[in-house]
């Protein structure tokens, strides 16, 4: 991510504990290899990432409510404000216990956080308020390339950098990097792509497997044609089959839209939902429940499944994108739905 953005500089979105993998080696991680500029939702994550990268520059995308002020000054937070109503707030905060940096969120074209684009030409012309160390805005579509919407927001946000002439800007997201060029501003916000997720629709994901999660066999049953699967007993089994019972479900992020049959809320057209195990895909059978799900490892060949053996969720042998298609959502929503039951293990590349 930090070569694609060049000549930008890459900071790292590691909100929601990091999307899902867990903030503390996360933040950890990529300080070592570089990383100076980290974006949170909250200020809790702010000050998780404080303590992990004592000299980086944290961002809080959420901004300020009143109450707040002090802690952002206490941990050195700077905090992304993105209304008027923020804007004041802070000035406040500043004018009775002096000036900190902040940063300045722009809305150009999605209607979530941010200042109007006529609200933040106003507040470039304004002399007696202090100037944002940092101008942001946030691309809607950028997950398509495709859409002409990419670079009407593109056209707004340079007429606001113009406006705050030599202020760092920053536009783009992991896809916003890809489309590249003008795109990049000088600070790029990659989150996804940095843990292996695919940023680009339909496109071939450049980036490599970062996360992998498994689940334990708990059970192997046999169970006869024409014998049911888990509750609501919506799989009749059309042959003699191997169950594998495994020790993850719904509580665990395995989303309940991940069944097998019997949920009516996903697309007819999403790939059937699979697990692998030694390489192989097992299809999951019947609903996933609370706890468990079952998987039919009839065809698996070569070696012999075995209580205790861990099939793969996700990961090299079954990607996290394609999970997520099955259970009609994206690999982001996998992420940052991982349970706190899973053992979370780190391997790094430089050790
Ligand atoms: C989450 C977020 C990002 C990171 O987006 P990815 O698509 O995960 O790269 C960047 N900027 C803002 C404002 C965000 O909310």
């Amino acid at each position: 991510m930090a070569a694609r953005s060049r000549p930008a500089r890459a900071s790292a979105v590691v909100k929601a504990n990091g999307y899902g993998l867990g903030i503390e080696p996360v933040v950890r991680t990529l300080s070592e290899a570089g990383c100076r500029d980290f974006f949170t939702a909250t200020i809790d994550e702010a000050i998780t990432a404080r303590r992990l990268a004592p000299h980086a520059h944290i961002l809080v995308l959420n901004g300020i409510y009143p109450g707040t002020e002090q802690c952002f000054r206490k941990h050195r937070l700077t905090p992304i404000l993105c209304s008027m109503e923020q804007v004041q707030l802070w000035d406040e905060a500043c004018t009775r216990d002096g000036r900190l940096p902040y940063a300045l969120h722009v809305d150009t074209g999605m209607n979530r956080l941010g200042v109007t684009m006529p609200e933040a030409l106003a507040a470039a012309e304004r002399e007696d308020t202090d100037r944002p160390a940092l101008i942001m805005s946030h691309l809607a579509c950028a997950d398509d390339p495709d859409r002409p919407e990419n670079a009407r927001q593109l056209e707004s946000f340079q007429a606001v950098r113009r406006a705050f002439q030599s202020i760092e800007s920053s536009l783009s997201n992991s896809a916003g990097i890809i489309l590249g060029g003008a795109y990049l501003c000088d600070l790029t916000r990659p989150g996804i792509a940095l843990y292996g997720g695919e940023a680009v629709n339909r496109a071939e994901n450049p980036m490599q497997v970062v996360a992998t999660a498994k689940a334990r066999i708990l059970q192997i049953r046999r169970a006869p044609a024409g014998s049911t699967v888990s509750y609501g007993a919506t799989v009749r089994l059309p042959r003699d089959t191997k169950i594998a019972v495994c020790a993850v479900g719904y509580a665990d992020g395995y989303l309940r839209s991940l069944s097998g049959s019997g949920i009516p809320l996903r697309d007819t057209d999403a790939p059937a939902p699979v697990a692998s195990l030694h390489g192989q895909a097992i299809p999951v059978l019947g609903r996933v429940t609370m706890d468990l799900t079952m998987f039919d490892v009839t065809d698996v060949v070569g070696q012999k499944v075995r209580c205790g053996d861990f099939v793969e969720l996700f990961g090299k042998s079954h990607r996290l994108d394609d999970l997520a298609r099955s259970a009609g959502t994206i690999g982001y929503e996998i992420l940052t739905s991982l349970g706190s039951r899973y053992a979370r293990h780190y391997q790094s590349s430089s050790l």
